[in-house]
């Protein structure tokens, strides 16, 4: 992409309504609008990070055996009715009427639409299990939409929904999404805590939030530190082997973690002191063991193998990509701008032309743009006319990982400069050894 053709609008000042560094810098990198409270339209910067994020999430929730569906955003009320939530959801829920008066609504999450598939279609214990998700928009009618795309009254989520005979079968589903969700924040350069949750009525000990730990998180988390150097499950975890994934959740939850909701005061006091984090904490992710709580009223039924037909256990697990943007900016940045972790940068590099005009810089810009793009790099080339202190800025700003920075005087020695945002280091190389590194 050619700066000069692109729309990026960047903010020199510091937006006065924005309270958190990621909403500030989200609103100078020209990635959302606010175009009503708490309701934001996504410019491209921004789309292209929502993407990368969504594509990480997509390929760990197929890996691990999930299908993705797309449902839609209005739901119908009788559907609700069913479950007893239409009236129980409160004003969060956005509620709509269509011409012939109606009753619809925004979707504030699935569980019914899903059930309601389910039953549709699924009718022997062969077809188990199952777990099938979507990606879209949610609307909530939050009663406080702050800091941005953090808490927003429309955003995007992932919400899966698995589908067992029982209550063993279930636990596994449970445990597949639990090992997924580990290897998706840690591409995505996250350090996420699973902290036991509140489970309701339901009781149990299947329902953890993971949490990103970050001074401006809402939610006050404890638990052991020990989380903070554990391994994530490499890319080889089998996910038909049932034990292989319970040990690893057993690891994951073998020392103390929980949010406010769930805190035992005498289990934490029973850490180490100096292990004992008490912190603010994100939820980017929340899954969640319900059992039949919606089949049961729903009708949602199946025959096991005894013939015998009995309600499915079902379980939903959601991560919120646009919340993650604002989550992973405020776990990565410094005072100059974002640094984006590769997997999800909006562009890998940047090339920086100095000098727009010079015949040599040109044509090396040029090059290098050409090379990188036909060897599959997202490059943003900064060939606008601005000074080269504003464009390192931008770059630094937006958070381009490498930058290439070009101009006549490494050039007349062959040479260009290459920047890494994460540490600033800086090398001084042949334009062909730029490519090797970076391609
Ligand atoms: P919170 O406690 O922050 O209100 P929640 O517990 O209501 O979130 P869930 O119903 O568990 O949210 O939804 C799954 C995921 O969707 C959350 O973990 C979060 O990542 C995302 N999410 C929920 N509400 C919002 C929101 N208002 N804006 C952006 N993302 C959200
Ligand atoms: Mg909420
Ligand atoms: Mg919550
Ligand atoms: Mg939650």
């Amino acid at each position: 992409m050619r700066l000069s053709r692109y729309f990026l609008p960047i903010l020199r000042e510091v937006p006065k309504e924005a309270e958190i560094v990621s909403h500030r810098l989200m609103l100078r990198a020209g990635m959302i609008r606010q175009e009503s409270a708490g309701i934001y339209a996504w410019l491209p910067l921004g789309k292209r990070v929502l993407d990368k994020i969504c594509n990480v999430i997509r390929e760990e929730q197929n890996r691990s055996g999930a299908i993705e569906i797309m449902m839609p955003t209005i739901q119908s009320a009788d559907l609700w009715r069913e479950s007893g939530r239409y009236e129980d959801y409160g004003k969060e829920m956005l509620r709509i009427k269509d011409r012939h008066e109606r009753e619809m609504l925004y979707g504030p999450t699935n569980e019914e639409m899903l059930t309601e598939i389910v039953r549709a279609y699924v009718r022997s214990y062969k077809d188990l299990p199952l777990n099938l998700y979507h990606i879209q928009w949610k609307f909530r009618d939050e009663v406080r939409p702050r800091f941005g795309v953090m808490r927003s009254r429309e955003f995007l989520m992932k919400d899966a929904y698995s589908i067992d005979l029982d209550f063993e079968s279930a636990v596994v589903a449970y445990n597949r999404m639990f090992v997924a969700y580990l290897r998706t924040f840690e591409r995505l350069g996250l350090k996420a805590i699973p902290m036991v949750a509140d489970t309701g009525p339901i009781g149990g000990n299947h329902s953890h939030e993971f949490i990103i730990l970050a001074s401006t998180g809402e939610s006050q988390v404890f638990c052991h530190s020990g989380y903070l150097e554990m391994d994530t499950p490499d890319v080889g975890v089998n996910f038909d082997d049932p034990e292989e994934l319970q040990s690893i959740v057993n690891r994951w939850t073998s020392h103390y973690a929980a949010t406010e909701e769930k805190h035992d005061e005498e289990a934490f006091a029973a850490i180490p002191e100096d292990q004992r984090l008490s912190a603010r904490g994100i939820e980017v992710g929340h899954i969640f063991y319900f059992g039949t709580k919606y089949s049961e009223p729903m009708g949602a039924r199946i025959a096991g193998p005894d013939g015998v037909e009995r309600p499915v256990h079902m379980g939903s697990y959601g991560i919120g990509p646009s919340r993650l943007v604002a989550a992973i900016i405020e776990a990565s940045h410094d005072e100059n701008g974002i640094i984006w972790p590769e997997a999800i940068a909006p562009f890998q590099v940047g090339v920086l032309n100095l000098k727009v005009g010079d015949a040599a810089t040109d044509a090396a810009c040029e090059s290098l743009y050409a090379e990188l793009t036909a060897r599959g790099v997202d490059v943003l080339y900064d060939d606008t006319e601005e000074r080269p202190g504003s464009k390192f800025a931008t770059a630094d700003l937006i958070g381009l990982p490498w930058q290439i920075i070009v101009g006549p005087k490494g050039l007349a020695a062959g040479t260009v400069e290459l920047k890494r945002r994460a540490d600033g280091s800086r090398e001084t190389l042949s334009v062909d050894a730029v490519l090797a590194r970076i391609a």
